[in-house]
């Protein structure tokens, strides 16, 4: 079922798109069943169920920590995670820098940007983001890679609402990635939208409840 699911969205993915498999909420054994068929990025959004998993699971699997992260949460996941979708905050990066030091490593972060209508979800605006960028402090971070973008578009049936949306944030990775040669990665896309966002030139889709099934709170 969750192979089948996987396999299938796995198909209509262009060779460009890399695939995170939204396991959150989701028991061991489903990660599992999606490792056996191939995969090796999962996403999560809570640390402590992250760590978790990681302890248990393969070693080789990418963990992906796609949430609102908390800065006192960084401390736990820092020795693995792979990336981190929802860097919202120059404060964020800067404690995901300190940990990073502490452990000789260099952690890879996507800067989440706000394109929704709804103020419910976190991120910068274009401007925020610039003056990010630009700024000196920024520079001196060393164990911080910033290497794309993520951003969500706006819970709603209206298609052209969310291309508009996406749209939008690729024309600011476009942007930024002229100047910034390590920006390579736009995630967004997630089960209801990732074919839109990836007609709007997404990198990576998130994708959760098409492959592991509806969550249960
Ligand atoms: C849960 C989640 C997803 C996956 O959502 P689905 O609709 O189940 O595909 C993607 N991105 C983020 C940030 C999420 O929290």
């Amino acid at each position: 079922m969750i192979k089948d699911q996987l396999l299938t969205i796995k198909s209509t993915l262009p060779d460009h798109v890399t695939l995170v498999a939204v396991s959150k909420t989701k028991p061991d054994e489903d990660l599992l069943e999606a490792y056996e068929a191939g995969q090796r990025i999962f996403g999560e959004n809570k640390v402590q169920e992250m760590v978790g998993k990681w302890e248990r699971l393969p070693k080789d699997i990418k963990w992906h920590m796609i949430g609102h992260l908390q800065r006192n949460k960084v401390k736990y996941m820092a020795e693995f995670v792979d990336l981190v979708h929802g860097v919202d905050s120059f404060r964020l990066l800067v404690e995901i820098n300190k940990r990073a030091e502490q452990l000789n490593r260099s952690i890879d972060c996507l800067l989440q940007i706000h394109i929704a209508e709804e103020d419910t979800k976190f991120g910068l605006n274009e401007e925020e983001l610039n003056t990010l960028l630009k700024s000196d402090e920024y520079q001196q971070l060393k164990h911080v890679n910033v290497v794309g973008l993520m951003g969500m578009a706006t819970f709603t049936d209206d298609e052209t609402q969310i291309r508009r949306e996406f749209k939008h944030l690729k024309s600011i990775f476009d942007a930024i990635q002229t100047e910034n040669e390590q920006i390579k990665i736009l995630s967004m896309g997630m089960s209801g939208d990732y074919k839109i966002a990836i007609e709007e030139g997404s990198t990576m889709v998130r994708i959760g409840s098409s492959i592991f099934g509806k969550r249960n709170y």
